[in-house]
């Protein structure tokens, strides 16, 4: 896949938690830290290829920022996913929690890791390299595949 190349990466500034995690269900690697400041947010980017996604205008003046003008969360994943071209794949999927990546699980490991009813209702189970989490296509997954269709990005 020569798409999995060229995929964008972003660092979020520290107003655009909830785009942050939305992109990271998406597949992109996405930084979002409150911790960083202005300077920080400049310097990840540059050193790993990363572009500014900002609500802020003096953030905005780094190459290849984006500047969100709206709050409201679905307009603002538009604004980034036409931007870039981005869509949902599943092939993709980070953690939303950490942006670690996520690796597939076993179905024997996912026991009594998961709720008996996802663990039943499932196949495929995925865990986080960061933090651990685990993930399957439970009701949230199809709330979250059922917004990003609704918005056109899946
Ligand atoms: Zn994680």
């Amino acid at each position: 896949m020569t798409d999995s190349v060229a995929r964008p990466k972003f660092v979020a500034d520290h107003m655009l938690g909830s785009l942050a995690r939305w992109l990271r269900m998406m597949g992109y690697d996405t930084i979002y830290d409150k911790s960083l400041d202005d300077p920080d947010i400049i310097k990840l980017a540059r050193a790993e290829s990363r572009f500014v996604i900002t609500r802020d205008k003096e953030l905005a003046k780094e190459p290849g920022a984006i500047l969100l003008e709206s709050e409201d969360l679905d307009l603002q994943l538009k604004a980034v996913a036409e931007k870039h071209g981005l869509k949902h794949s599943d092939e993709f999927i980070r953690c939303s929690a950490c942006n670690g990546e996520l690796l597939d699980l076993p179905k024997d490991q996912a026991k009594g890791v998961v709720p008996e009813g996802a663990f039943l209702g499932n196949e495929k189970f995925w865990k986080c390299s960061r933090c651990g989490k685990v993930y399957w296509k439970g009701t949230h997954w199809n709330g979250i595949t059922a917004r990003l269709k609704s918005l056109n990005l899946a």
